[in-house]
């Protein structure tokens, strides 16, 4: 086991050196300049960056539809600030010289054609719709700066291998509904599941422009996208505290939900000597502590939850006799999340016959962490550090287009800070440095990919 890690350590090490040298390098480099590629290599290639200002720009435009007084964003998918800001972001990609269309699903689609016949896309984006009261970076910050990366391919004259195709998802926060669309997944039940904007899904995908009777023109398969990167705000507060620059993210969390029920006996609160209950109230609350403790005792970025309780009868002078409550639990491998599990339920079984209850769990969410490619983080990791920008690997706790994505075609994911950690707020901020060193990190890996995948 720990030879099998170190070994891929090494390989993983050996791979971002390789990159260094001569993968992200040659790529940043235009496509004129590519005969040089291999010779030398005594000066490193200045890579080539974003339009800051072109970025910015077109960032603090989409606060034209939906920005908020207060800082924030109010776009819910199929909203009119929506749909005004899909007309906006298609400009925007006309502008960058992409060839634009609405897909069935009413995702937005630019592309740019690559050199190599036959090749499938290299697609990169994030979605613009919003939590209602929302902040402006969560989505926009990754959707823009797909289209300026491809802006500057553009002004750069650079001929890519693959096309490039930036896209923008519909309806990501009612449940990642576009990319959903895409990957065949979306069933045709979710069409009269109503957002929250009013419209139905069905009655929202058609009011931008897709046509819910020909979804099955939107899916991709397996081999029809090369890859897909999404660089989005990490919406927690690691990277911020932590004082670094990007994150490379790991996987997707998967996620496990469970109906827990805790059964004791409802008795008279003044005439039951304390010694003689069985109080489902006081085993849930040694429940609650225990998953903390438990979750926190074993070191990792797994993380457990309880967020919700009830007690019957619920009244002040009746011993509670049943409970209702949750766990959540959340990690990159499911065997994290099966073990913990195991072991809450071996501490309930204590709590249980310490109490006179009893616990029963039922799994009522069950979500496969999305995995990110190995060797896509390393040429994440390696472009930043071109860059001379910090990393750290780390998993994605939120859902995310991309984990759609991870269903047929192999994926990465840039986060950048988030300060303070605070997101789905008026209060969620981003710094331009920040944003523009995504956006740089964005194109650093879309070349770097377009030079490495066979
Ligand atoms: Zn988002």
């Amino acid at each position: 086991m720990l030879d099998e890690r170190s070994q891929d350590e090494l390989n993983r090490r050996e791979f971002s050196r390789r990159m260094l040298a001569l993968g992200a390098g040659a790529a940043f480099l235009p496509a004129a300049a590519l005969g040089r590629r291999g010779g030398g290599g005594s000066h490193a290639p200045n890579p080539i960056r974003i339009d800051r200002q072109r970025f910015l720009r077109s960032f603090n435009g989409l606060d034209d539809f939906g920005g908020t007084p207060d800082g924030g964003a109010h776009r819910p998918a199929y909203s009119e600030a929506d749909r005004e800001a899909r007309g906006y972001v298609l400009e925007l990609m006309r502008a960058a010289g992409l060839e634009t269309r609405v897909d069935a699903a009413g995702n937005l689609l630019g592309r740019r054609d690559g050199t190599e016949a036959g090749r499938a896309p290299i697609m990169f984006g994030s979605h613009i719709d919003s939590v209602l009261r929302g902040g402006r970076y969560d989505g926009p910050v990754g959707s823009i700066a797909a289209v300026e990366v491809a802006h500057t391919l553009a002004d750069h004259d650079v001929a890519t291998r693959h096309p490039v195709e930036v896209v923008v998802f519909q309806n990501e926060e009612g449940g990642l509904y576009g990319s959903r669309m895409m990957n065949g997944e979306f069933s045709r039940d979710e069409l009269t599941i109503e957002a929250s904007s009013g419209y139905t899904i069905e009655e929202g995908t058609r009011l931008i422009g897709g046509d819910p009777d020909r979804l099955e023109e939107a899916v991709r398969r397996p081999g029809d996208v090369a890859a897909f990167l999404e660089l989005h705000i990490e919406q927690g507060s690691v990277l911020y505290d932590r004082g670094l620059d990007v994150g490379v993210v790991e996987g997707i969390v998967g996620i496990r939900w469970w109906d827990v029920e805790v059964t004791g006996f409802a008795n008279h609160a003044g005439t039951t000597p304390m010694d003689a209950r069985q109080d489902a109230l006081l085993a849930a609350a040694r429940y609650v502590e225990a998953v903390n403790r438990i979750v926190r005792r074993r070191p990792g970025t797994h993380v457990g939850t309880v967020g919700r309780i009830d007690a019957e009868p619920g009244a002040p002078n009746v011993i509670p006799g049943r409970v209702t409550a949750s766990l959540e639990l959340r990690d990159l491998r499911m065997e994290t999340i099966a073990e913990l599990h195991e072991e809450i339920r071996a501490a309930t079984r204590q709590i249980g016959s310490e109490t006179g209850t009893e616990f029963s769990f039922e799994l009522t969410v069950d979500l496969d962490p999305a995995p990110v490619d190995d060797e896509i983080q390393e040429l994440v990791d390696a472009s930043a550090q071109a860059l001379e920008l910090t990393t750290l690997r780390m998993p994605s706790g939120a859902g995310h287009d991309a984990q759609s994505m991870a269903r047929i075609a192999p994926i990465g994911m840039i986060f950048v800070p988030s300060v303070g950690g605070v997101s789905h707020s008026p209060e969620e901020y981003t710094r331009d440095e920040d944003m523009v060193n995504g956006a740089n990190v964005l194109l650093g890996s879309v070349l770097a990919l377009d030079a490495e995948l066979s």
